[in-house]
């Protein structure tokens, strides 16, 4: 009964999805927290950079807040100031002339309770001297100022605090190791060239992931192995919300697993052309390209070029956001260096790939432009919707035809921006040179970037919740077998670099999310409170 199995398999995945916390909360067995070894602490100790410990890591800055709160009013305040700085710089319209009254009333007056008195000399000035109309500059400098002075005194306290040692036993349980038994599974999501991806729960917090499988006998036999080590390795460097972040890496008998965000909502490409009327709304384009270009942006700044950049690989969230994904085919680029290396897929490849020639980043700008495209006329710039022809007509097409907009959808913005991103020559080419920046496009007029990369633009369309935006599961299950494979030491080797457990931000963060950290770090839940946990 093909049909019942998936409608089962899809119950469950949904139902998975609506769990709810309290019950979570039943299931798990009080979680009492290791104390850390010797090395855990010491690693931590080797890495006491403020920036990392209370600035990048989730749990980090928690602890550090506390601390700040509990320790001593001037360190309170401190905080909120940065607190109220940030509100503020999100806000918009009449909420952000409020939040700057409010900071200038609350942090900025002499007379004020929570006046801002740890600055000294010329920072100290600075404070008496901000008005509404130098605040912009003034309060960048104070808030500069402000992490200057955390980063001395209230730091160093910080790390001699019970929080402190809160935050390694946190690390302790972090550094687990992880196997296929953390984790529910349940339906096949989609098949790739290495093995299937399938919805995974983490069992402790209830968080929903999608585990790509890659099969060790098919690596083996296909020499995948280096490019799996690749894509693991920047998937883990990332952390954007733009693009699918790493949760966790780690190997069983047969398989080596990728721990993602889980995309539910189904990639562009299905949006395309799978739903009826085919194209998709400018308002969802213009939305979806802001954001893949934030996440192109993002790698770009780490030296890494994309280069699979095209609809079927951005996928969407529950709440209708997009991320890119499947970054297999991407490198770091040598420092100052191009590469000249074939690789993309036919119809969003840029003319210098096809001429052999060297590139950096470029090349994913022409994909954007040719995506961009196909999202508003359900085609390719050279190639039609379903069109048979070979890719030496692509190619040809690509090299020397100019882009035609005959879809009535196109309007002048879009036209533009298009035609920049597929300009022939990298050196003319939208986003290839400093003092370009494609966000500055009246394309993306109506996105307030700083606003959308912070999370905080709601999605102008939202998948349903009780729809599956994938294939049935008889389509995707695979039924080839690998043969004559035997595994020797240096596998064992691989296996071990690439199974690396928990990735810490991603990590910190489902811990909190599922509201973890506040139960165990709670007093009254877990018996001692931060006070008094050294033993
Ligand atoms: P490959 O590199 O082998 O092409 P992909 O990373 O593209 O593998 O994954 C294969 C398929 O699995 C995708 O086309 C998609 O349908 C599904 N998939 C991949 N990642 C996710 C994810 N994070 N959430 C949901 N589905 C996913
Ligand atoms: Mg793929
Ligand atoms: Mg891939």
């Amino acid at each position: 009964m093909p049909g019942l199995n998936n409608l089962v398999a899809n119950t469950a995945y949904l139902r998975a999805q609506q769990v709810k916390r309290e019950e979570l909360r039943k299931q798990r067995l009080s979680l009492t927290l290791p104390k850390p070894k010797m090395s855990s602490a010491l690693r931590a100790a080797v890495e006491r950079k403020y920036e990392s410990l209370c600035e990048r890591q989730p749990i980090g800055i928690k602890l550090f807040q506390q601390f700040l709160c509990a320790a001593n009013p001037q360190y309170r305040i401190a905080t909120e100031f940065l607190q109220e700085l940030s509100n503020w710089s999100f806000a918009e319209d009449e909420a952000r002339e409020k939040a700057k009254l409010s900071i200038l009333a609350k942090f900025c007056q002499p007379e004020s309770r929570s006046f801002l008195s740890y600055p000294t000399g010329e920072a100290a000035e600075r404070c008496k001297s901000v008005t509404d109309n130098n605040f912009d500059v003034m309060l960048g400098q104070i808030k500069e100022d402000t992490r200057d002075f955390l980063r001395g005194k209230p730091f160093s306290e910080y790390l001699n605090s019970p929080f402190f040692y809160r935050f390694l036993q946190w690390k302790e349980y972090e550094e687990q190791k992880i196997s296929d038994r953390y984790f529910y599974e349940f339906r096949t999501l989609g098949r790739g060239g290495f093995g299937e991806v399938c919805a995974v729960q983490a069992k402790h917090t209830g968080q929903m992931y999608a585990c790509k499988k890659l099969d060790k006998r098919r690596l083996k036999k296909k020499s995948g192995e280096k490019l799996a080590l690749l894509e693991k390795y920047i998937l883990e460097k990332v952390n954007s919300l733009f693009i699918v972040n790493l949760a966790y890496a780690y190997d069983n008998k047969t398989h080596l697993c990728l721990v993602m965000d889980l995309m539910n909502g189904g990639d562009l490409r299905f949006h395309i052309y799978e739903l009826g009327e085919r194209g998709i709304r400018m308002e969802r384009v213009v939305y979806y390209s802001a954001q893949i270009t934030t996440g192109i942006l993002h790698l770009h700044s780490m030296d890494i070029v994309y280069r699979d950049m095209k609809p079927e690989n951005v996928l969407l969230d529950a709440r209708g956001q997009c991320r890119l994904s499947d970054l297999g085919l991407a490198v770091e680029l040598p420092k100052g260096k191009s590469i000249c290396q074939k690789a993309g897929t036919t119809g969003y490849m840029a003319p210098e790939i096809l001429r052999q020639e060297y590139y950096r980043t470029s090349v994913d700008w022409w994909a954007l432009g040719c995506s961009i495209y196909e999202m508003v006329a359900a085609r390719l710039p050279f190639k039609d919707f379903r069109e048979k022809v070979q890719n030496e007509e692509v190619t040809r097409r690509t090299l020397d035809d100019e882009c035609k907009f005959e879809h009535k959808n196109f309007d002048a913005p879009t036209q533009d921006i298009i035609r920049r991103f597929l300009k022939k020559k990298q050196a003319y080419r939208l986003g290839c040179h400093s003092g370009d920046d494609p966000r500055n496009h009246a394309f993306f007029k109506s996105i307030n970037f700083r606003r959308l990369e912070a999370g905080l633009v709601e999605p102008p369309w939202v998948p349903k919740s009780n729809v599956v935006y994938a294939n049935d599961t008889d389509q995707l299950r695979d039924i080839s077998d690998v043969e004559d494979v035997t595994f020797e030491a240096k596998d064992e080797k691989f296996y071990k670099q690439f199974s690396t457990g928990a990735v810490s931000i991603r990590w910190q963060k489902e811990i909190i999310d599922s509201g973890v950290f506040d139960e165990v770090n709670h007093p009254k839940l877990n018996g001692h409170s931060c006070e008094n946990v050294w033993e």
